[in-house]
């Protein structure tokens, strides 16, 4: 049986009641904060699950604010392999440094935990259709859960957005729309949960306050898995990508869950990797509440934002965490490091978690005995192009061992 109580504001603890859920928090509002409502639970008497034949993440179920009679959406989400990498992890001076390498879910990203908690519960609701705001991971996940539950999924998109993205987002059935801006997205977005009843996936306020708060504990199995995969103890740090921060904070509230179970003895901190550092100029200014930084369109679109969400903020002061930005430059680099050191092709964006701890080995703030975590959300092949202008052009050449030689030498600088 769920261990779900209640939902309350994340920032000042007001009740859900009979308001819409996906509006934030109407107090919070009123003072000019975006806050999304959390699920609590009362974990009294609470144990980590085993195997109970429930599918993908719903092994953890319990752990959702999920009815206990909803038929879970599933195409096999999860389980993710927890993977150390011990040739990166010289090159960045971390002695444990492990990745979860999340681009092995069903549509490639982390964004299949979420999705298949909320197709779940619109389905179980009887809502007629569902609609997300995304640049691409977030709609090809509720595209592909949509599918699965049988329901009809209309994504807003903005124009920059790659074509590989669309087309997987239209090839698991979605109606993609394009509009001019990213905020035409949630004006049309609203209009639609508002006049036809549909379920949101993501948020689609301003300011931000994060997606479908019935989804993000999905995230929790992060936390989860990697606890087991790591033989039933935690890491001392793990990083997150952060835009919105569903993630970032749904991994965190896994680590409160193991502490109050007692599980772990102290909640891992939890690092924000983001591009232009809202989150880490807030928590500089010393600010209760987000403060905004410019933004740009970036390799690492899929978090390209320049105002984080309250729930990101308190994942990492919560947590005594860190927050640290990546350029382009450090981020396709890493993108190559990774790939060409230890065969994992990842986005853009989840290259941006490495990036941050690979400044905070720099900085010396983790210690030689420490293991530290990278969660990889999603796969290079979503974006490709950005990755091939790094590269050099392929050779042709004939069957010959000269050309061959000065192929070889000249495109990939290797002699033979
Ligand atoms: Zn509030």
């Amino acid at each position: 049986m769920s261990y779900f109580k209640e939902m309350t504001c994340i920032r000042c603890g007001h009740p859900l009641g009979g308001d819409p859920f996906y509006t934030g928090c109407p107090v919070c509002k009123a003072e000019g904060v975006g806050a999304n409502y959390t699920a609590r639970y009362d974990l009294a008497g609470a144990k980590f699950p085993g195997q109970n034949g429930q599918p993908g993440i719903f092994r953890f179920r319990d752990f959702y604010p999920l009815a206990d009679d909803a038929v879970p959406v599933s195409i096999g989400e999860g389980n993710t392999p927890l993977l150390k990498l011990d040739r990166l992890g010289e090159k960045l001076g971390i002695r444990n440094l492990y990745v979860k390498d999340e681009s092995r879910n069903p549509t490639m990203s982390y964004k299949d935990r979420l999705c298949s908690l909320i197709l779940t519960k619109a389905r179980y609701e009887g809502a007629q259709a569902v609609t997300i705001a995304s640049t691409g991971n977030h709609g090809a996940a509720a595209a592909a859960y949509a599918a699965a539950a049988g329901m009809p999924c209309v994504i807003f998109t903005v124009p920059q957005v790659p074509e590989t993205m669309k087309t997987l987002m239209q090839a698991y059935g979605a109606c993609v729309i394009v509009t001019p801006t990213a905020v035409d997205r949630w004006t049309i977005m609203g209009k639609c949960v508002d006049q036809l009843g549909w379920m949101p996936i993501s948020g689609f306020q301003a300011p931000a306050i994060g997606s479908n708060c019935y989804g993000i504990d999905g995230y929790k199995s992060i936390a989860f898995e990697i606890y087991e995969q790591l033989g039933n103890t935690a890491p001392d740090m793990i990083s997150v990508p952060a835009c919105y921060s569903d993630g970032l904070y749904g991994t965190f509230k896994g680590a409160c869950d193991l502490k109050e179970m007692g599980c772990i003895e102290k909640v891992p901190q939890f690092v924000a990797a983001e591009v232009f550092g809202s989150i880490e100029k807030t928590l500089a200014a010393g600010s209760k509440d987000p403060v905004s930084v410019p933004s740009e369109w970036s390799v690492s679109f899929s978090i390209a934002n320049g105002l984080c969400t309250w729930q990101g903020l308190e994942a990492v002061r919560a947590s005594n965490g860190y927050a640290r930005s990546s350029n382009d430059k450090e981020t396709m680099e890493m993108q190559l490091m990774l790939a060409s050191s230890e065969g994992i092709y990842a986005e853009a964006s989840s290259c941006t978690s490495l990036v941050a701890l690979a400044k905070l080995a720099k900085e010396g703030k983790i210690a030689p005995d420490q293991k530290v975590v990278a969660v990889l959300t999603s796969t290079g092949l979503k974006d490709p192009a950005s990755t091939k202008e790094k590269l050099p052009p392929v050779p042709t050449i004939q069957p010959e061992m000269d050309a061959l030689r000065d192929a070889l030498q000249s495109a990939y600088g290797l002699s033979i």
